[in-house]
């Protein structure tokens, strides 16, 4: 997977000292101070700091306070000032002890940051979260922004905040290394006067350190796009007087302060998406967590192309080898209670809470969910590796606080995302050191994703653009996950279409033998398993559904909750093919891949290096098994004219997932045909029906654009020469599938007919009014545009100047599907038809566009992107066409049609002549 993080959090050399060996016991676990792994070491229960004495000064002394008294009485004495003791520093001041001492003026509210000198030069593992925020400008609450090692160091007078740049590894025996430090930049964060220094303490002003951006950006990053830019929400410039301490909380060896940072936009344009009550004061809750990192005997494990974890990223600069990796996988500190056991209960379980906002209905749901891992860390040697506590109400802890992993719930004006299961891992070594995953309460209920994202023609989910920003911002591991919003769909559709089934016997519904409870359940299930499957190190595997037949996938005694081989795909809600029996809807279980990746990254190591290698490798090599298939984010196709691998997708399903998709549709089509019978309730707005329309259209376009990936597609193979089951690295897809491809879009994408079951729908596809929303945006149904939209998706892969080449490109390695063609055959799927009678307006649409493109790519009016080949298929298609068009055929409208694509084609020859 491709991973953006900073340098800057990529952290310290290999040989830093705190992967030392001693394992610090903990305090006791007790039911409010969970602790799990080696964080436990951080949580000594000490009492609130908040709750100290606001007038203790400890430390002071009467002699010292007359003398400086007295001091401050006469000026001659001035000089002396600098004698101060600490003290005197922090004398009236509120004491916040902690890993980092914090002193607040009660009075003014300012703060001291007070730093051990000892803490000076040693990494500090730095993590900023979002506490509060509006998600227009992508901080939503709990979201991880970043994480990255930190340092305090003297200069002179100065204290600096250093991000260190540690992406290198040097060996110390080799004579590079004394050149360690050229061509990398480390970043000084912050400089900012010492007021004290003395007593073993260096004491700065808190403000100059937190109160600004400078170790954490708060604003977005501007878009490289500035003309994107300029209608989003934006902040504005951040008020200093306005910019304040929210709160302060400090642990032995973690210290976490939030800060409000208050942005003025006096002017804004865009009003925000309605999380802020005046668009032109936003607030946005920070919290900056500056964590000891811990000290254990935690063994980081190499990461391997084969398996998907998130990991961390670093070169060896003193090898020679083509692969200079040193990569760490992401993952707890699990360790066997009794090592000499084959299973045993790990000595310290990874503890997730339930966040007492959780609705008390669906707790036992996601209990469930989170426990079905213990499955496959049983399968690796560790019985119940994850346990679940539910927050009580009076918990006296905020899930803000690293140290507790929490299963949260919230519900945001306009949700961000479905679901979010981040972690918090040490840079240095990939340890987890704390996760929590977000929950939109929108993901069980609501439904506006879907309400004109179709029918309308607006094909934009902004939201999923947005999210994806978010990853990128926070330089996380990369983690994209929209995961919930496509439950969200399957669900909505079960609500709208399915049956409630419960105490209704084995009667089967009067549509459909879909159970609305029983969808529900199991996509709450595996969202919770997906996203849990995220804080514990994996990543996405959009592989893992093409591992069974297109006929087991609907048998559920073959699924049993395990449709696809891990949870960590996008698969789409599994339905049935019309007429049959429906089997699991979603993933409720970990599948085989995902059993093999958990005993991969979890399976005890052994001491000896040698024999570990070896053992990791013996796992390592059961990767081209069909059972561990895997393909993460950096290689699937869901972007038009991205990526290679058909198998590598999102929305598909099963080994030959045309087939799936021509069901898939199909199911649609008839779902279509009986919505209106089964949506529209006496008394009741369209609005069901729109929504449920919507959702129609977008599982028709999902499944066509997974049936464009396999024309000019490549499967790839990441097996390592000479493993067993090893198969070259790039075969293109056969010929016969690819053909099966073009047919399956010929019919269900660019056929005259692609749309008519949902045409009697049209004038019932009506938004519920309220007040004057809509305003200014015309209501009617487009269903041109919605059919265009779809084909236009298609045409953006197969037309695409990547997946053109790559067509002709792939010949000398394999594919028989050249690209004359390629293009012969789409011309037929989009004139043969109606060449000959009348030609729809669809297809009238269908065919202008699709002339507009050949001539985009002829390079005719301006000049091609694509390839030569490309460019002259193009044009030679563009030729055949202007001759076999004839206007003599056809009523009046095809004939003004067919003359305006004739007069078309002749005008960009005539330009090119020009
Ligand atoms: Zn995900």
């Amino acid at each position: 997977m491709k991973v953006t993080l900073p340098l800057s959090a990529i952290a310290l050399a290999l040989s830093m000292s705190f992967t030392a060996t001693a394992q610090t016991t903990g305090a006791p676990d007790t039911e409010n101070t969970n602790i799990t792994g080696a964080l436990q070491e951080l949580l000594v229960p000490e009492k609130a700091p908040k709750t100290d004495d606001k007038k203790s000064t400890p430390e002071a002394d009467p002699a010292e306070a007359a003398e400086k008294e007295s001091d401050e009485a006469d000026p001659a004495k001035e000089d002396e000032k600098k004698e101060k003791t600490f003290a005197d520093i922090v004398e009236d001041m509120t004491h916040i002890p902690g890993y980092v001492d914090i002193y607040q003026d009660p009075k003014t509210g300012a703060a001291k940051l007070v730093i051990d000198k000892d803490m000076l030069n040693t990494p500090v593992l730095y993590f900023a979260q979002t506490v509060n925020g509006v998600t227009d400008v992508r901080h939503f609450r709990g979201a991880y922004r970043s994480e990255k090692i930190l340092e305090f160091r003297q200069h002179f007078d100065r204290l600096d905040v250093v991000a260190p740049n540690n992406s290198y590894v040097f060996d110390k025996n080799n004579a590079l290394s004394k050149a360690a430090d050229a061509n990398t930049s480390e970043a000084i964060l912050v400089s900012t006067k010492i007021e004290f220094d003395n007593e073993g303490k260096i004491v700065v002003d808190l403000g100059s350190v937190v109160l600004n951006e400078n170790i954490h950006r708060i604003a977005p990053m501007p878009s490289r796009d500035p003309k994107r830019d300029k209608d989003r929400f934006k902040l504005g410039k951040l008020s200093k007087d306005k910019t304040r301490y929210n709160d302060f909380a400090n642990f032995p060896e973690n210290t976490h302060v939030v800060v409000d940072y208050v942005y003025e936009n006096m002017t804004p344009r865009n009003g925000g998406t309605g999380g802020n009550a005046d668009a032109r004061f936003t607030t946005i809750s920070l919290q900056h967590a500056f964590v000891k990192l811990p000290e254990n005997n935690f063994k980081p494990r190499q990461d391997d192309a084969r398996v998907g974890y998130f990991g961390t990223y670093k070169e060896d600069q003193t090898t020679p080898s083509t692969t200079p990796y040193v990569d760490f996988i992401t993952r707890w500190h699990l360790e066997k209670k009794d090592p000499d056991a084959a299973v045993s209960d790990p000595v310290e379980p990874i503890v997730w809470w339930i966040e007492n906002t959780t609705p008390v209905e669906w707790r036992d749901t996601i209990k469930e969910g989170v426990l079905a891992w213990n499955s496959a860390f049983e399968k690796a040697g560790i019985s119940n590796a994850l346990e679940v506590r539910v927050q009580p109400d009076d918990a006296d802890w905020s899930a803000d606080d690293v140290r507790y992993n929490v299963l949260r719930w919230t519900s945001s004006p306009r949700a961000p995302f479905g679901g979010y299961g981040p972690s918090l891992a040490n840079p240095e070594n990939g340890q987890i050191i704390g996760a929590d995953i977000m929950l939109e309460f929108v993901f069980m209920s609501n439904r506006w994703l879907y309400e004109g994202m179709f029918t309308q023609g607006s094909m934009l989910a902004l939201e999923h653009e947005q999210y994806s920003a978010v990853a990128e911002e926070s330089g996380h591991n990369a983690l994209r996950c929209s995961k919930g919003f496509d439950i969200n769909a399957g669900i909505a559709l079960g609500n709208l279409l399915g049956n409630d089934m419960i105490g209704g016997g084995s009667t089967p519904a009067d549509i459909y033998d879909l159970d609305k409870n029983e969808i529900a359940r199991q996509g709450l299930l595996h969202l919770i398993l997906h996203e849990v499957g995220h804080t514990l190190g994996l990543n996405h595997n959009m592989k893992a559904s093409t591992t069974r037949s297109v006929t087991d996938v609907h048998d559920a005694s073959v699924t049993q909750g395990a449709i696809t081989a891990s949870v960590m795909d996008y698969a789409p809600i599994n339905l049935a093919p019309v007429g049959e029996k429906q089997g699991d809807y979603y993933d409720y279980a970990p599948g085989t891949y995902d059993d093999w990746a958990i005993n991969y990254g979890y399976s005890i190591g052994l001491a000896d290096p040698v024999k570990e290698a070896e053992r990791l490798e013996a796992i390592l090599s059961q990767s081209t098994l069909n059972a561990h298939i895997f393909g993460n984010d950096a290689d699937d196709m869901r972007a038009p004219g991205v990526h290679i691998d058909p198998h590598v997708m999102i929305g598909d399903m099963s080994a030959d997932a045309v087939t799936y998709a021509e069901q898939y549709i199909e199911r649609m089509h008839d779902i279509a045909t009986k919505l209106r019978d089964k949506v529209l309730q006496p008394g009741e707005s369209h609005q069901d029906l729109l929504v449920a329309a919507n959702i129609v259209a977008g599982s028709m376009s999902t499944q066509t654009g997974v049936m464009s990936r396999y024309i000019g597609g490549v499967h790839v193979n990441r097996a390592v020469v000479g493993q067993a089951g090893y198969d070259k690295p790039y075969t293109p897809v056969a010929e016969a599938k690819q053909k099966q491809a073009m047919a399956a879009l010929a019919k269900h994408l660019f056929a005259a007919d692609a749309i008519d079951d949902i045409e009697p729908l049209l004038a019932y596809l009506q938004r519920q009014r309220r007040g004057f929303y809509g305003y200014g945006k015309n209501e009617d149904p487009k269903p041109h545009d919605l059919l265009l939209n779809m084909q236009k998706r298609v045409f953006d892969h197969v037309l695409h100047p990547a997946v053109q080449k790559r067509i002709t490109d792939s010949t000398k390695y394999g594919n028989t599907y050249p690209l004359h063609a390629v293009m012969e055959d789409l011309t037929q799927a989009i004139f043969a038809d109606d060449m000959r009678g009348d030609v729809n307006t669809y297809r009238q649409n269908l065919q202008v566009e699709y002339v507009e493109r050949l001539i985009a790519i002829s390079g005719l009016e301006k000049t091609s992107r694509h390839d030569n080949i490309a460019e002259a298929t193009a044009l030679y298609t563009l030729k055949q066409l202007d001759e076999s068009l004839n206007l003599r055929r056809g009523n009046t409208a095809t004939k003004i049609h067919r003359s305006f694509l004739k007069d078309r084609i002749a005008r960009a020859f005539h330009k090119s002549k020009s």
